[in-house]
C-alpha cells in the first residue's frame, strides 16, 4: 500500500502519532511519505493537534482518508495498540535529534482548563523509556502528570541510570514536589535539557509551587532551571505569580487562557502582558507598565 502523511500543524514539532503510524505500516511493508501534490494514495493519514492551526488545501486523492486528533476535537479516538506502541519513525523529522513519547498517560486531577482528564482519564503506565529512547541520548517526554504515578518515577529512575537527558515538556505536578521531598532529589539526579518546567497557574497553589522551589533548591537544583508555566486570565493576578517567581529566581513562562471548546481568542491585554513576561529582554530590563508594544501606547493605559 502507498500511505501519505499530512501534518496540518506545520513541521514546527514532530507528530508522534503519524510517526507511529508511519513505523508500524513501515514494517508491514507498505510505503511512507508526506503526501504530495496531485499524489494518490491508498491511505492518507492528516493530523491535527492544536485547535487553532488553519486546515491547509492539499491537491491529492485518497481512497481513504483518516484525520485524527485534538485538533479536530477527537477526542476519543486512539490509535489501535500495536501502533500506539511502535517506535515512532524519527526520519520523518530529521531537525529533531531528541526521542519523543509517553511514559504514563492520564492525569488524577480534573483541572477545568485541561483537555486531559476527559481525553485520556484517570493516570496509568503507558510505555516503557525502552519503547521509544531508540538509539537517541535525549528525550521530549509528554506526560501530563508523570510524578503521579509509581511507574513513572520508576521510569525517571531508569532515565538517571541510562543519563538520558530530559524534558517534561507539559510540567511537572509542583504539589507532589512540594508534599515529596525524595521526588525532588530524584529529580535534581535527572539531566535536563534545559528546564524542570512546572506550572503555577493560581494563586491558590501558591504555598505548593513555593514550597517545590525549596524542596529543588534544598536537594541542589538551580532555581535558573526552574521554569513555571502561568495562566493568564486576570492579569493583575498574573503578575502577582510572576513576580513571586521572578523573586524566587525561577523562570515565569506566560501562557494566555485559551477555552479549548470555543476556540476564544486571548485579549490583547493577555498577549502584551505574556510577550512582556516571555521576552527576556524586555522582562529582565523594564516595567510592565513601561512596555510600549505598539507606538503610541504603553501597557500603563491598561491600568487607567
Ligand atoms: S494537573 Fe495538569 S494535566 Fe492534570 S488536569 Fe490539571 S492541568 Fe490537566
Amino acid at each position: 500500500m502507498k500511505i501519505g502523511l499530512i501534518d496540518i500543524d506545520g513541521h514546527h514539532f514532530p507528530n508522534l502519532a503519524l510517526m507511529k503510524l508511519s513505523s508500524w505500516h513501515k514494517a508491514q511493508g507498505d510505503t511512507v511519505e508526506w503526501a504530495q501534490e496531485f499524489g494518490h494514495y491508498d491511505v492518507l493519514y492528516k493530523s491535527k493537534v492544536f485547535t487553532f492551526s488553519t486546515e491547509r488545501t492539499f491537491l491529492v486523492s485518497a481512497d481513504r482518508v483518516v484525520r485524527g486528533g485534538t485538533g479536530y476535537r477527537d477526542y476519543d479516538t486512539t490509535l489501535p495498540d500495536e501502533i500506539e506502541h511502535s517506535c515512532p519513525d524519527y526520519s520523518l523529522y530529521t531537525d529533531f535529534r531528541a526521542a519523543y513519547g509517553f511514559l504514563t498517560r492520564g492525569c488524577p486531577n480534573r483541572c477545568p482548563w485541561c483537555v486531559v482528564p476527559r481525553k485520556e482519564g484517570a493516570i496509568r503506565p503507558h510505555a516503557e523509556l525502552s519503547e521509544f529512547i531508540a538509539d537517541r541520548k535525549q528525550a521530549i517526554l509528554l506526560d501530563n502528570n508523570v510524578l503521579a504515578s509509581d511507574f513513572g518515577l520508576s521510569q525517571i529512575e531508569e532515565i538517571v541510570r541510562q543519563g538520558i537527558r530530559v524534558d517534561f515538556n507539559q510540567g511537572l505536578d509542583a504539589r507532589i514536589i512540594a508534599k515529596n521531598p525524595d521526588i525532588a532529589r530524584l529529580l535534581a539526579r535527572v539531566k535536563w535539557i534545559q528546564y524542570i518546567r512546572m506550572a503555577y497557574d493560581h494563586a491558590a497553589n501558591e504555598e505548593p509551587v513555593m514550597h517545590a522551589i525549596e524542596n529543588l533548591k534544598a536537594a541542589g537544583v538551580k532555581p535558573y532551571r526552574m521554569w513555571f508555566y502561568v495562566l493568564v486570565k486576570d492579569v493583575p493576578d498574573a503578575m502577582r505569580r510572576v513576580e513571586q517567581l521572578r523573586a524566587a529566581g525561577a523562570i515565569p513562562f506566560a501562557q494566555p487562557y485559551r477555552d479549548f471548546e470555543n476556540n476564544t481568542r486571548p485579549t490583547q491585554f493577555q498577549r502584551d502582558f505574556a510577550h512582556w513576561v516571555n521576552k527576556k529582554e524586555l522582562f529582565n530590563s523594564i516595567e510592565f507598565q513601561a512596555f510600549e508594544p505598539r507606538k503610541g501606547f504603553k501597557c500603563s493605559q491598561y491600568f487607567q
